[in-house]
């Protein structure tokens, strides 16, 4: 008899099994994948660690997550800074006084922050209310048109007039000469890539792979006391109250052999409406190598269905609204925990899902 039973080995569940057996509890966890470390997985290929499921960059400003993380690796200086293509026009990402210049000709804040007030008041929005309005009112229409409208349509397959603001408000928007894509303070990649993370989590634990938890429910239920469970909650509710949406993504992985430096950067967001695919990675830029060849992924949004991965929940209004009845259900659940992005539907990042995976450990195991 286990302990946990946890579904998921993704970091949610590899940090709160990791906990678990500090505390001398024991642990099955189980993946459907054929690997551990759900979307932070990298694959080795030709000496390149590559980011299997998009590119993934550790960012937080909580010191406690940041010496936590520093228990399982080493990080390298890594900050992320894209660039924008518009039909080969390049800006800098996030918006800044680079960006500004770059779109403008203007060289002072003070000229930058004029041409989007001049914008947003055109646009006659005081009180944005949909992730269109909100992009105008923060930086101005040019902005909108060319570095936000394509690329969220592709990557969320809806109008910018039906996605909810919060999803815009993840980008910085500054008035200085700054192209880090974020405003924490700590940020970088684990040297060896996240698997070194992930393995050290699980070390010592038992990992059954590519075992579906809808295939054999029954008998793991049976297993363990208790149960953590990662997937998805409306599927893990049989979808009582109707399937949760969500953005999927396929990505094409090439090798080439000709170049040792396709893009010059690791991540390239194509903005426009036309190309198909939202970015290029770059893997090797995310660790600075050297070697002769690179390896670059495509990466094309879809809409999800069964048989693909959930990659993003979508959190407009519905799905929502939805999602508070399976978590009425959840919470009066005495022997399951959810957790993770599936499990809570949230578009959470890395340390996110660690800190809520380290709450959920206190909270079910003490401190
Ligand atoms: P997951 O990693 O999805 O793990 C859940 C696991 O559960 C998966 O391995 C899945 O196979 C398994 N599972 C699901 N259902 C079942 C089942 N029925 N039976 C058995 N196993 C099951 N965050 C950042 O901080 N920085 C970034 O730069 C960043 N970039 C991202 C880019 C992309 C393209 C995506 C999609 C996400 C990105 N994130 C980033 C977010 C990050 O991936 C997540 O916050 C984190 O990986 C979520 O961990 P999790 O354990 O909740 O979920
Ligand atoms: N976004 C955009 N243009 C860009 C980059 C991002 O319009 O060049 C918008 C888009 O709606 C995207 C959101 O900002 O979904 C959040 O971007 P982020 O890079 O945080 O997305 P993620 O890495 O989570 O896919």
């Amino acid at each position: 008899m286990y302990d946990y039973l946890i579904v998921g080995a993704g970091l949610f569940g590899a940090v709160f099994a990791y906990e678990a057996r500090q505390r001398g509890k024991r642990c099955l966890v189980i993946d459907k994948r054929e690997h551990a470390g759900g979307n932070v997985y990298t694959e080795h290929i030709e000496g390149i660690n590559v980011h299997k499921y998009g590119a993934h960059i550790f960012h937080t400003n909580s010191k406690p997550i940041w010496d936590y993380v520093h228990q399982f690796a080493e990080f390298n200086r890594y900050t992320n800074a894209p660039l924008a293509n518009y039909r080969e026009e390049l800006y800098n990402l996030p918006f800044n006084m680079n960006t500004f210049h770059q779109l403008w000709g203007v060289v002072r804040p003070e000229e930058a922050k004029q041409r989007i007030e001049e914008q947003r008041q055109a646009a006659g929005i005081t009180d944005p209310q949909n992730l269109e309005e909100q992009a105008i009112s923060l930086v101005g229409t040019d902005i909108y048109e060319k570095l936000i409208k394509g690329y969220t349509e592709k990557q969320w397959g809806r109008s910018a007039r039906d996605l909810p603001a919060f999803i815009i408000k993840r980008l910085p928007v500054r008035f200085t000469y700054d192209n880090n894509y974020f405003n924490d303070q700590y940020q970088g990649i684990p040297k060896g890539g996240y698997n070194v993370i992930i393995d050290k989590m699980l070390e010592g634990i038992e990992v059954r792979l590519q075992v579906d938890f809808f295939e054999q429910r029954e008998e793991l239920v049976k297993s363990a006391k208790k149960m953590v469970f990662t997937g998805m909650i409306d599927q893990y509710y049989d979808y009582r109250y109707g399937v949760l949406e969500y953005r999927s993504l396929q990505f094409e992985t090439k090798f080439l052999s000709w170049t040792g430096n396709y893009q010059g950067n690791a991540v390239v967001n194509y903005t426009d409406r036309q190309t198909p695919y939202t970015r290029v990675i770059e893997h090797k830029h995310f660790e600075f190598g050297t070697q002769a060849g690179t390896v670059i992924t495509e990466e094309y949004p879809t809409e999800w269905k069964p048989g693909l991965e959930p990659y993003y929940p979508i959190n407009d209004e519905k799905n929502n609204e939805i999602y508070k009845q399976y978590k009425a259900l959840a919470d009066q659940e005495s022997d399951v925990i959810f957790g993770g992005r599936l499990g809570g539907y949230k578009y959470y990042d890395m340390h996110q899902v660690i800190a809520e995976a380290l709450t959920a450990a206190g909270r079910e195991l003490g401190k």
